[in-house]
């Protein structure tokens, strides 16, 4: 088969969790500009995921609004079960939905530290798990994708940085890296591929704080080598190539779409 290099998601379907914001809309507007069918999850604002769905629908494409605490079991099989109805199958999954709940260590609440977990770890768990067992469940169908089915887990920076006074965000994308791994070492065999992205610094609502103004931004730019704050479409790019053919032989690999902020910018004069 050939596939039309402007829509290397052709004839696909995917999930994309978190989507009614951020990098999961910036994800589920591209997917569907490739040719995919999007679901597009969200948890609170209905109008927000709407939006989207109207959006990609007004181009032509695609899309459902589906509600869902990824945190929450069997909310995550309700949703897989209304895509499926809606789509027939299920070729992508991107576990993007992701919170912060700051504060300094001695002053975290258990609470806050079980959310982030909760959504941000166990989420991931919980919908990857239910998107292997649909992939299992279904042929390998050549004429949409080499692959049974792709995962992608938005990880970020901080599964490798340390990241003092988010002791929880920083464990639970440690933790989202070697399940990602994991999940990628076991599930290969099936022609399942698994992979992250690790976002650096995203213009979006989880970080309004680091950017909004001048002064946040000079400083949040001293992390950063390439000298720009990423907006969710780089974000977005890398998410479309990794989900596609043209990544078929890539798997349980952190794709760093981060401008340099891995690279350690301090030694640039330090060191
Ligand atoms: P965002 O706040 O715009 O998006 C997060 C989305 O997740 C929101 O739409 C929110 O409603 C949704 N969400 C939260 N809890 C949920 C739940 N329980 N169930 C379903 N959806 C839920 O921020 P974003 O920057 O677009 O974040 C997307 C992902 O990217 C997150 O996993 C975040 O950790 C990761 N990330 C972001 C950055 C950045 O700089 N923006 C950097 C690294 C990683």
């Amino acid at each position: 088969m050939s596939v039309d290099p402007a829509r290397p998601l052709q004839g696909q379907k995917a999930l994309v969790t978190g989507a009614s914001s951020g990098i999961g809309a910036g994800v589920a507007r591209a997917f569907a500009a490739a040719g995919a069918a999007v679901g597009v999850n969200f948890v609170g604002r209905r109008e927000s995921a709407e939006r989207i769905v109207e959006e990609i629908r007004g181009t032509g494409g695609e899309a459902i609004a589906l509600q869902a605490d990824v945190a929450q079991e069997a909310k995550v099989q309700a949703m897989f079960e209304r895509f499926v109805e809606a789509f027939g199958r299920i070729d992508i999954l991107v576990a993007n939905a992701g919170i912060q709940q700051d504060a300094a260590v001695a002053d975290m609440t258990t609470a806050q530290w079980q959310r982030v977990i909760d959504v941000n770890l166990t989420g991931q768990f919980l919908c990857a798990r239910e998107a292997v067992r649909r992939f299992l469940g279904q042929p390998l169908e050549p004429a949409i994708s080499r692959a049974r089915g792709k995962i992608i887990c938005m990880s970020s920076v901080h599964e490798v940085i340390p990241w003092a006074g988010h002791v929880n965000y920083a464990a639970s994308k440690g933790g989202v890296m070697l399940m990602m791994k994991s999940l990628a070492q076991e599930v290969a065999q099936h022609r399942i591929r698994v992979n992250g992205i690790a976002p650096g610094a995203i213009k979006t609502a989880i970080n309004r704080a680091a950017w909004e103004t001048p002064e946040a931004e000079r400083k949040l730019l001293e992390l950063i080598p390439y000298g720009r704050v990423g907006e969710p479409d780089d974000i977005a790019r890398a998410a479309v190539w990794l989900a596609s053919d043209q990544s078929d032989y890539v798997m349980g690999t952190t794709l760093f779409v981060d401008g340099g902020m891995t690279l350690y910018p301090a030694f640039r004069e330090g060191g």
